[in-house]
């Protein structure tokens, strides 16, 4: 078990050419003892040349990274006590499982051959791949491999596991349940763990907190739910959340009493002092509004409310995913701004109908719309 920190870590690749390429931009992030810790983010963002660093198989351009208060930014890979599950699995294919797993421990322990194969044993009990032991990788299937990839880093017994996309080249439904059994394994083991996805999903279910990297700068670091609710920017925002957030331009214009009118197109929305206070004199904002937090009603009967949170609609496209609906919106009466909603899937809106949308208050972002933070 260990604290693993990253400190201002940069790192700078200098092409052949000589052009230069920030990977990662200072960096800081404190990895808990014990922590499940997500690093997830766009292809090219920065999340496997930050594991590779921790791991010590790339060099750091500047800052420190430290294992419980040591510096090992010059600690070779072999002598940091880290074990790393790759994306490829990377087994030896000549060696049996039962070789692939004693191999890592022949190579960093002083274990006696006795104790190794115990070892093994025991481990591969408890991943349920002790039938598989005799075997070699190519007589078994990808789920397999990649239990046996965790079991060989499970069985040196590191201080922090680095997981590189371990999940990414099994189907949909065995990803998943290797999720949750990841998930169950990690907390029987306690091992300090830092995890590399692109996929928010698999980052917001199994993190205990996700660190969310674009163009190689740190956006927030915090748990799944701190992320979702509270984006620290638009980007964490857009990034976090599926379908993703919808997002309108809008400035800002004084209300006649208290609070403030948020415009675009023809979308007009009325918000509190609170938020008003909160955005102050910018003019360049973005509204942001989560697809599950629109409520769509038909028309008829259900006129535009008068607290300037409702929105006339017509609906484009309704996509059943079984227990919900996806339903495209055009809003406002000339179309000019689009929107997605996901609504209950028995509710009967259909493509061509007439609705109000209704966007409550407590639900919204507000975003400067020249730095993308968030204001509200
Ligand atoms: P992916 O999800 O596609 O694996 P990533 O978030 O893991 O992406 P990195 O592989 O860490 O991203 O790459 C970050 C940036 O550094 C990219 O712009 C990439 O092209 C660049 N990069 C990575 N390795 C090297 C290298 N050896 N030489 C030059 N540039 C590199």
């Amino acid at each position: 078990m260990a604290e693993t920190q990253l400190d201002d870590v940069r790192k700078v690749f200098t092409e052949d050419d000589g052009n230069e390429i920030v990977a990662v931009n200072d960096v800081s992030i404190d990895i808990e003892d014990g922590e499940f810790l997500v690093l997830v983010g766009p292809s090219g963002c920065g999340k496997s040349t930050t594991l590779r660093m921790i791991a010590g198989l790339e060099s750091i351009t500047d800052g420190e990274i430290r294992l419980d208060d040591r510096v090992i930014n010059d600690l070779p890979a072999k002598e940091r006590n880290i074990a790393m599950v790759f994306q490829s699995y990377a087994l030896y294919p000549h060696m049996t499982v039962r070789e692939n797993m004693a191999f890592g421990l022949e190579e960093s322990t002083d274990l006696s051959d006795d104790e190794i194969a115990t070892r093994v044993e025991e481990t591969a009990k408890m991943m349920g791949i002790d039938p598989l032991l005799d075997r070699k990788p190519e007589e078994l299937s990808g789920g397999q491999q990649q239990r046996v990839a965790l079991g060989r880093a499970i069985v040196r017994e590191p201080a922090v596991f680095l997981m590189d996309e371990p999940l990414s080249n099994l189907d949909a439904k065995l990803r998943a349940q290797m999720r949750t059994e990841l998930q169950q394994l990690q907390e029987q083991l306690e091992t300090t763990t830092v995890y590399v996805t692109h996929d928010q999903t698999e980052a917001m279910t199994m993190g205990d907190r996700i660190a969310i990297l674009n163009d190689g700068e740190l956006q927030q670091v915090g748990t799944p739910l701190e992320c979702y609710h509270e984006p620290a920017n638009a980007f964490v925002a857009d990034f976090i959340g599926e379908p993703a957030m919808n997002f309108f331009d809008v400035t800002r214009r004084d209300a006649d009493g208290d609070g403030a009118v948020l415009v675009g197109g023809n979308l007009e929305y009325a918000v509190s002092d609170d938020i008003a206070t909160a955005i102050g004199d910018r003019s360049d904002l973005v509204l942001g509004v989560r697809p599950e937090d629109i409520d769509i009603q038909h028309s008829d009967g259900n006129p535009r409310r008068a607290d300037g949170h409702t929105v006339p609609a017509t609906v484009t496209v309704v996509e059943p995913t079984g227990d919900e609906n996806i339903v495209y919106l055009d809003l406002g009466e000339d179309g000019s701004e689009t929107a997605i909603v996901t609504i209950d899937g028995m509710s009967r809106i259909e493509a061509g109908d007439s609705v109000v949308a209704h966007i409550p208050e407590d639900a919204i972002h507000v975003f400067d719309g020249k730095t993308n933070e968030a204001l509200h």
